[in-house]
């Protein structure tokens, strides 16, 4: 324990605690590359039980709520409206450290300066460690976050896991999640209460680097209409016989469809909209394939993200009606999944303001950047509770195990937070 090695009341002996917070749930959590702390599963699991325990040795007051996300605090039963802190513990299969895990750490450091130095502030502090916000191993995001406000329908339940098949149900059910109350679709938490949420977490983009700014609060969240599995069928053929006027080649189409999608995105860019594009799965199947046979099937995935839903439901009806042109023009079919939405979020205007205050009160720039990735903190947002995220400079990207952070960039959200808080 790190009570006994290093004085209290320096900041230094937080910056340690950190860095063992880290490197311990790192260990505990390392895959064959990265780490993995799976989604309602057993990497996850370790990261919480390590922070239940040292929790425990710090005197928090710890509960499972019924998602089975974890909340710290000070006091054991808070009546009054709070501060809720969070972030989730999950990372998608073979991650960087950081990712989510920075959040909970900043709300222990926030929570054990509290307790340490004894500060009572205006209203008391939860710590919210959530789960399962990837949607690499389920196929659904935020599912800690959604569950707790009644967001998670029976189908979403019945999704299955990358490679295990197992239901959704079943790793929540083993994990605690009272999925009788979670199929009422109910509320689990009383959202009335929450004066704000604040996420703290890494940037995951190249903008804080880019700019030389350690941290930045955030304005708003990209939202994401995402199709994990759209199937192109034409036909199958010898690839030397077939002319092209009779060809019904499903990769051609694929990549037609492809072309015309980024143009469109070009002119929604050049007239000032806000859009990213991808299709980050988008293959034959190679079992069957073969250099000398024109490809009858493709599989692909399409996501377009935005901070304004209205050029999210512009791209999507774009997408369809360039599919139906293409069936026309190839001969070919598209087969669509269903559209999973995550609605673009907005920052409260006055959190935002007032961490800014906190953030340019110590001496760290006064500057804000909008997110591109999903975060809880949009969940939270679109109930209705009044919302802040602080970024941190993060390199090498996230989502892969090279994701970098500094503990010094790290520890100025932290102070950030705390200067908000105790300013509240
Ligand atoms: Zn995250």
């Amino acid at each position: 324990m790190l009570n006994d090695k290093i004085p209290l009341h320096e900041e230094e002996w937080f910056e340690k605690l950190a860095i063992k917070i880290f490197s311990d749930i790192g260990n505990l959590t390392k895959d064959k590359i990265g780490i993995s702390r799976e989604s309602y599963g057993r990497g996850e699991t370790l990261g919480i039980n390590y922070i239940i325990d040292l929790a425990e040795e710090f005197g928090f007051y710890v509960e499972k709520d019924d998602a089975a996300n974890i909340v710290l605090s000070l006091d054991k039963s808070i009546q009054s409206n709070y501060i809720l802190v969070g972030s989730h513990m999950d990372s998608v299969p073979q991650g960087g450290n950081f990712d989510g895990l920075a959040g909970v750490v900043a709300g222990f450091l926030l929570l054990a300066n509290l307790k340490e130095k004894k500060i009572r502030t205006s209203l008391p502090v939860k710590v919210l460690i959530l789960r399962g916000e990837e949607s690499a191993w389920y196929g659904k995001n935020c599912i800690g976050s959604k569950a707790l406000f009644g967001l998670l329908s029976s189908e979403d339940l019945k999704s299955t896991h990358r490679t295990t098949g197992n239901k959704l149900s079943e790793a929540m059910n083993a994990s605690g999640a009272k999925l009788d109350l979670i199929k009422n679709s109910k509320s689990l938490i009383n959202s009335k209460k929450i004066e704000v949420f604040i996420e703290i977490h890494i940037e995951q983009g190249p903008v804080l680097v880019d700019k030389d700014w350690p941290i930045a609060i955030v304005t708003g969240i990209r939202g994401n209409y995402r199709h994990h599995k759209i199937r192109c069928k034409g036909d199958a053929g010898h690839s030397g016989t077939i002319p092209r006027y009779l060809r019904k080649d499903a990769v051609f189409a694929g990549a037609d469809l492809i072309t015309r999608m980024d143009d469109h995105w070009n002119t929604i860019e050049q007239h000032g909209g806000d859009l990213v594009l991808t299709s980050g799965i988008f293959h034959t199947d190679i079992d069957n394939q073969a250099m000398s046979r024109i490809p009858g099937e493709i599989l692909f995935s399409f996501e377009s993200r935005s901070q304004d839903i209205s050029t999210l439901d512009a791209l999507e009806a774009l997408l369809r009606s360039e599919c139906k042109t293409i069936e026309r023009e190839r001969g070919v079919h598209f087969e669509f999944d269903n559209v999973i939405k995550s609605y673009p979020a907005e920052c409260n205007q006055e959190v935002v303001e007032k961490l800014l205050d906190a953030s340019e009160s110590l001496g760290f720039s006064r500057v804000s950047v909008a997110s591109g990735a999903t975060h809880d903190a949009a969940i939270f947002s679109n109930q209705g509770v009044k919302t802040g995220m602080i970024f941190i400079r993060n390199d090498k990207g996230s989502h892969n195990p090279d994701e970098r952070m500094e503990v010094k960039d790290f520890m100025k959200s932290v102070s950030t937070l705390d200067k908000f808080i105790n300013d509240y």
